[in-house]
């Protein structure tokens, strides 16, 4: 018999189970582990399938929601899988890492109530399910068109770029600057959020359908754009990321044993430290380490220090909890697993010992003034309430800016004053012709779906320019 809306509504979201904090934050394994079939319909039959569902309008690329979690209750679990493929390439991804509170499950009509409809857990678990049972089958591709596309950079931007053009006939060949593709998500976004074999199956997936893909290519030093024209390139799209750390400009910032994120995660993840002697990166692990910084990045290099072995971690951030720009789950997920927060506090200066290793932080209080450009209410010292922080390692995660590396050896391209590349929002056009660009080197650090959703537009644009002219 079919459920009333009343019996949708009183089931509550079905929690997906996650390792105890106690043993997980000693390990890189998986923190959740995934829906069974069982849990999965439970949920999918919470979706009231709205006729004008606001959850699709919270989709940075519009994925028909009700749609596949439709089939997900029926448990027609391939189907559920295709119908978000019509939108999402990347869906075992983002199933686990979009910020789906303030985008489709922030728009869920349950919500007003109570509990969204859980739709990032049931997007993951249909990728997974067909990751692991399904047919494998490729989808179909369209004849050979003889045009050549590249595209320098292998995030989600680049990647959507690939397996959308690859499917309209096109060839393509990804350049990526380190030696494994995948962008942040390989070598930012730590195991125990993003399994790297499921970045590993969407790379080989595109592998399968012709994708060529180049590591160890630095496009700016190795070649430059201009040459890949000459070498009969027809188009080329850029995703080259927002990889340049910031730092705080702060005495001592270049003390011994004080990382960038970017260093610290990519150490860990892509050069697998966390199997050191196995894997050859030595990492230093620190005893007691701080983390400077509120976002994602912060959360990721708290929870990988604490399962390098810290005794204790701290996270510094200069406003208050309600201005943390991580996501809940993972200010949730750090806390369990023993992370303290130091909020409304700023380091001032970073204190040595006599062989030039970090032992403290100089810190100041901070108080809350009106919002700044951000939105964000400004953090403002409070005089007189400096105080010392011991530490022997620091991470600092305040935020990342655009690597010069491309755009300062391509001639014609417009970037903004901060260094961003200049592309029509719509198309991802740049002032180059023949030139898209996409992804966090236009917006700045933004989210992998958002950086997925650029390329869906730029790989549009790119194949009506190899169809009808620019
Ligand atoms: C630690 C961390 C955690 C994050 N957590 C989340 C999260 O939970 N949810 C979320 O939605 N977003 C998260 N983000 C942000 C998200 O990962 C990015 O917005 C997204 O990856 C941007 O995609 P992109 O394709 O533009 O670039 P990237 O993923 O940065 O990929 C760019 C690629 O280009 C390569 N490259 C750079 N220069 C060159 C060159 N000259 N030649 C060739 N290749 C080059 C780089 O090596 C890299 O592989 C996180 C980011 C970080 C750093």
């Amino acid at each position: 018999m079919a459920q009333g809306k009343d019996t949708k509504e009183k089931l509550p979201r079905q929690a997906m189970p996650e390792q105890d904090p106690n043993i997980r934050k000693r390990n890189f394994d998986e923190v959740p582990t995934g829906y069974t079939p069982e849990l999965a319909k439970a949920e999918a039959s919470r979706c009231l399938q709205c006729k004008k569902p606001s959850c699709v309008e919270g989709c940075p690329v519009s994925i028909d929601i009700p749609g596949f979690i439709k089939y997900i209750q029926e448990g027609d679990f391939t189907k559920a899988i295709r119908k978000i493929w019509e939108k999402n390439s990347l869906p075992a991804v983002c199933g686990r890492v979009c910020p789906q509170e303030d985008q489709c499950e922030g728009s869920c009509i349950l919500a007003k109530k109570g509990q969204p409809v859980a739709i990032g857990n049931l997007e993951r678990f249909a990728a997974d399910y067909e990751r692991n049972y399904g047919s494998g089958e490729l989808p179909p591709k369209k004849a050979s068109t003889g045009k050549k596309v590249a595209v320098v950079g292998s995030g989600p931007a680049g990647l959507t770029v690939a397996g959308d053009l690859i499917l309209k006939g096109h060839e393509v060949t990804v350049f990526e600057a380190f030696h494994k593709g995948g962008g942040v998500l390989v070598y930012g976004i730590p195991q125990f959020r993003l399994p790297k074999e499921i970045v590993a199956s969407e790379l080989h997936f595109l592998e399968r359908l012709g994708v060529d893909i180049q590591c160890n290519t630095v496009v700016g030093k190795t070649v430059d754009v201009d040459e890949l024209f000459e070498q009969g390139f027809d188009a080329v799209f850029i995703g080259v990321g927002a990889g340049l750390p910031r730092f705080l400009n702060v005495p001592g910032e270049n003390l011994i044993n004080i990382y960038s994120a970017n260093e610290y995660l990519t150490r860990a993840n892509l050069m697998k430290a966390y199997l050191f002697p196995e894997y050859d990166t030595p990492l230093a692990k620190g005893k007691e380490v701080v983390v400077l910084g509120g976002g994602n990045v912060a959360m990721d290099s708290a929870r990988t220090a604490m399962r390098m072995g810290a005794d204790r971690v701290r996270i510094v951030y200069r406003r208050s909890r309600d201005e943390l720009p991580a996501r809940q789950a993972e200010v949730h997920h750090a806390e369990e697993e023993g992370i303290e927060f130091y909020l409304l506090t700023n380091p001032t200066r970073f204190i040595g010992d006599d062989q030039g290793w970090v032992k403290g932080m100089e810190c100041i209080q901070m108080e809350l003034g009106e919002p700044d450009e951000s939105g964000r209410r400004r953090p403002e010292p409070v005089s007189g309430s400096e105080f010392e922080l011991p530490c022997d390692m620091v991470v600092i995660a305040v935020g990342s800016g655009a690597n010069p590396v491309l755009t300062g050896n391509t001639h014609d391209l417009e970037l903004n004053k901060r260094g961003y590349i200049v592309a029509d929002p719509k198309t991802g056009k740049t002032m180059k012709k023949g030139v898209w660009a996409g992804g966090d080197i236009v917006t700045g650090a933004a989210t992998v779906i958002l950086a997925a959703g650029a390329g869906r537009l730029a790989s549009d644009s790119i194949h009506d320019y190899l169809s009808i002219g620019w």
